[in-house]
């Protein structure tokens, strides 16, 4: 049994999966506090709801794209087999995560964007080195900058960690903080190698504003 916050069908508004009709299966809970989250009503509230019933949620909406997310969608034991199942039935499988729970157990097929929290998130030290393991080319990491100290720090982390040359970075301006003109001309003046990350999902219409 998982708890769930919500069950919608709308565009992918981050990652390489940008733009498709995806559905959204947001757990309920969160270990972290993110001083920007937009997704505080995901702390606590939520019904519990069986792997079998969420599939069949899942099967209402005429898409193959899946995108777990929440709150922290890999504090519940079970939302790994409930991935595992919906990657058996050909489902494009991506799962959005802090960063601060070990990936291990998540199966090979499911995309990882892993967030990296930086200084201006308020839980920079939040995350899992084991995770830089799975920097390859089915994951994504993600850095959402909040001011020019976040931009340098991230810059630092990916480039010692060699992420650039491993893996897709993406950098995301935190939305109504930082300009994404900022961002972008940064990113270029810098000589940065991370992708530009606009979240979609806040300039479109769209069911929802999400978090993670
Ligand atoms: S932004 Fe994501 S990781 Fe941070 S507190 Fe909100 S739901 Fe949790």
């Amino acid at each position: 049994m998982i708890k769930i916050n919500e069950i919608f069908y709308s565009i992918q508004g981050e990652s390489s999966y940008v733009g498709y009709p995806t559905v959204f299966v947001r757990t309920s809970g969160c270990n972290l506090r993110c001083g920007y989250c937009d997704t505080t009503y995901a702390y606590y509230s939520g019904q519990v709801m069986s792997k079998e019933d969420i599939i069949k949620e899942v099967q209402k909406h005429p898409t193959k794209y899946v995108c777990m997310t929440g709150g922290e969608p890999l504090l519940q034991k079970e939302v790994f087999s409930l991935m595992k199942e919906l990657c058996d039935l050909g489902y494009k499988v991506s799962v959005e995560t802090s960063g601060s729970i070990d990936c291990t157990p998540v199966d090979e097929r499911v995309k990882k964007i892993i967030d990296v929290k930086t200084p201006g998130s308020g839980e920079k030290d939040s995350f899992v080195e084991a995770n830089l393991r799975f920097a390859d080319v089915n994951t994504e990491f993600k850095f959402v900058i909040c001011s020019e100290e976040d931009f340098t720090w991230a810059e630092n982390f990916a480039r010692t960690k060699n992420l650039f040359e491993r893996t897709n970075v993406l950098y995301s301006p935190a939305f109504r903080r930082v300009d994404e003109n900022w961002l972008a001309k940064k990113i270029l003046s810098e000589s940065s190698s991370a992708r530009l990350q606009v979240q979609l999902h806040k300039y479109i219409w769209s069911p929802h504003s999400r978090g993670v």
